[in-house]
């Protein structure tokens, strides 16, 4: 019995030991995978494998509102929306993601919450500055690496670890330096689309109100954040404008509950 219980210890410690080891080192950039046709092929075989264990939405009532908002944003931004691909998932967690493949994840717990359009925009907005801004590309190179390495020793069974771990990795590689980027560059993207910069701050607090921890307020407290909003200057630029009908908002709030 013993004995066992010392080559259980010992596989676990040799797991975890390589595991550890495997995650402070940037793979990709050690072996020069990037910029190349594999990293973006890896790439793509890490997105399917995260892509199974997400709950997707496909309602209309849920997609074509979300759809408006990312094209008015993108549109209004100079940005192709072929670069960006949004996809819903019904999850309770309160939270919203950049992940491989351009990938920006939205839960329908965080569209629930969000108390009015530019809310929500603002979250989208966040999330799509850090993928504007190479924040998430690094991080990507990364943890496809990882995620390879792991489907390798676990036999690609567990699709549920993989897609947190990848997610986890992502996230923990985002400083507060660049949270503040991605916030101030989020507002800008509000205030090019007509619409009130300062709901990026509202949002902080609102998200501070839930007391949630998710990947849009990991690293820093989100009343820094809004504050440092508060403080930025804007030129006016028209009246703001409301882009989905009283309906729609309604009809997609109640679609996400
Ligand atoms: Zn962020």
């Amino acid at each position: 019995m013993k004995k066992i219980l010392k080559e259980f210890l010992i596989s676990a410690l040799l797991f975890f030991g390589t595991l550890y080891v495997t995650l402070q080192v940037d793979w990709m950039k050690a072996l020069h995978l990037y910029p190349t046709i594999v990293g973006d092929k890896l790439s793509e075989w890490v997105w399917k494998i995260s892509e199974m264990s997400l709950r997707k939405v496909n309602d209309h009532d849920v997609c074509a509102p979300i759809d408006s908002l990312v094209s008015e944003m993108c549109k209004a931004n100079g940005i192709s929306t072929a670069d960006i691909h949004v996809v819903i998932t019904r999850d309770d967690e309160v939270n919203a993601y950049a992940t491989v493949g351009n990938h920006l994840i939205i839960n329908t717990a965080l569209i629930e919450k969000m108390k009015n359009e530019s809310q929500l925009c603002a979250v989208i907005a966040h999330e799509m500055a850090h993928f504007r801004l190479g924040h998430i590309q690094s991080a990507v190179r990364q943890q496809t690496i990882i995620t390879v390495f792991l489907a390798l020793i676990t036999g690609n069974g567990n699709s549920n670890m993989l897609a947190n771990l990848t997610n986890k990795i992502i996230s923990n590689s985002i400083t507060r330096a660049k949270e503040d980027e991605a916030d101030e560059q989020g507002a800008r993207y509000l205030h090019a689309m007509h619409l009130d910069p300062m709901e990026m701050a509202n949002t902080l607090e609102t998200f501070e109100s839930y007391g949630v921890l998710s990947y849009f307020m990991d690293h820093s407290d989100s009343k820094k954040r809004a504050e440092h909003i508060r403080k930025m200057h804007f030129k006016k630029n028209g009246p703001y404008q409301q882009i989905l009908s009283e309906e729609a908002w309604v009809r997609l709030k109640k679609a996400c509950l």
